[in-house]
């Protein structure tokens, strides 16, 4: 491993392409007890979760002992505090005690990240972006999920005419915002990937039966409205020419994991042939089908979280698959944060030293030359993210 020697990325540029919005209040009242469970994927979720009985929260520290991320962090972090590995989280919940946003900004900047799309959806009521730049000390770019827009038009108004004129303009709002660079939907979580185009005479049917259902989430029900509102905001994101994310693959256990295969999107990708779609957590634990979709349809790109920071290990083979398959240019990285600031970190310091690894083996095999290597390295920590969605490198 001669290249691996001489690639480093440690200091390059990160822009995390999903995470989501914290508070000072938020991060300073969390248990800190729980804190290494919360970086796990089954504390994190468990957190987020609806439908998942909050008493199992017991079962998750026993499972953290044993979680390759939290004993990796523990030893990562140690070298950050300079303390040893038992001792930091005592140290982390000092450092955060003293100087909340001091703490958070000298995490992210010892990764160099240099900006944050900020999926507004979770946690509700959303953090403003303001308030989380000031926190994070780096820029915040707002993706606007359409479902809290459409939960809002539905509580001004239950007339299904009103409604969506009134989707439309919160819509059209978000999308005037500067600070917006795309929109999202969570459809996987409501009714399914598998978008389809619903009879017109489907759609004010399937409202009636939404509202008389107490707005009840059922495939059966209000499948053909959630579809149609999902074709409406693509037109207003064709209009105002942003990309449109979609949650692919798994999340907590609220998600329709039958109806989350990154594949199920091939009709709407279809559809939209000319419009950006960037396929949210690399359709993870379907990541073939993710980079197949991104490999043949030259709008759709992938982002990365998800499978890192968790899949620790597999990092290495996920990112042979994904920049061995796809043009490097349509990967970002990611992290998916959506409980605790290290988070950010973590995924950040462990996609840097997985392309070290394997962007250093595709040099060593005569595939890459080591300045080929580094720009697409440097591309998938930030520099992609930022072109598909017009801000400067
Ligand atoms: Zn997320």
């Amino acid at each position: 491993m001669i290249a691996e020697k001489i690639l480093d990325f440690r200091d390059a540029a990160v822009v995390d392409a999903h995470c989501h919005g914290f508070s000072q209040k938020h991060v300073l009242e969390a248990d800190p007890s729980g804190w290494l469970d919360r970086l796990t994927l089954m504390g994190m979720c468990l957190g987020s979760s609806n439908s998942v009985d909050k008493e199992l929260i017991h079962l998750v520290p026993e499972m953290t002992r044993s979680t390759l991320l939290t004993i990796a962090a523990q030893r990562w972090l140690a070298a950050f505090f300079k303390c040893t590995p038992e001792a930091v989280p005592a140290q982390r919940q000092a450092a955060l005690q003293a100087d909340p946003a001091g703490y958070i900004k000298r995490l992210l900047s010892d990764q160099n990240v240099v900006g944050l799309f900020v999926d507004e959806g979770y946690p509700q009521p959303r953090v403003a972006p303001e308030d989380f730049e000031a926190l994070t000390g780096t820029p915040v770019h707002r993706v606007v999920r359409i479902e809290p827009l459409i939960l809002s038009a539905i509580q001004d108004t239950d007339n299904l005419a009103d409604f969506e004129e009134r989707y439309v303009q919160l819509l059209k709002q978000a999308a005037i915002d500067p600070r917006t660079v795309a929109f999202k939907t969570i459809i996987a979580y409501r009714t399914g990937l598998d978008v389809e185009q619903p009879d017109p005479a489907q759609v004010p049917k399937s409202f009636l039966e939404w509202k008389a259902s107490g707005w009840k989430e059922d495939r059966a029900v209000s499948k053909p409205v959630r579809d149609h509102l999902l074709h409406v905001a693509l037109g207003v994101a064709n209009d105002v020419k942003m990309p449109f994310h979609i949650h692919t693959g798994g999340g907590d256990p609220d998600v329709l994991l039958h109806y989350a295969r990154p594949s199920l999107l091939k009709p709407l990708l279809s559809r939209y042939i000319s419009h950006p779609v960037v396929l949210i957590h690399c359709g993870y634990p379907w990541m073939e089908e993710a980079a197949f979709l991104a490999a043949i349809f030259p709008r759709a790109y992938v982002e990365l979280s998800v499978m890192t920071p968790w899949s620790t290990l597999y990092i290495d083979r996920a990112l042979e698959l994904f920049l061995g398959s796809v043009p490097a240019n349509k990967l970002f990285h990611g992290s998916d944060e959506a409980s605790e600031p290290e988070l950010i970190w973590l995924a950040a310091r462990q996609t840097k030293a997985a392309l070290k690894r394997v962007l250093g083996r595709a040099v060593d095999f005569d595939m890459l030359s080591i300045e080929d290597a580094d720009r697409i390295g440097k591309g998938v920590l930030s520099r992609n993210a930022l072109a598909l969605h017009g801000l400067p490198a």
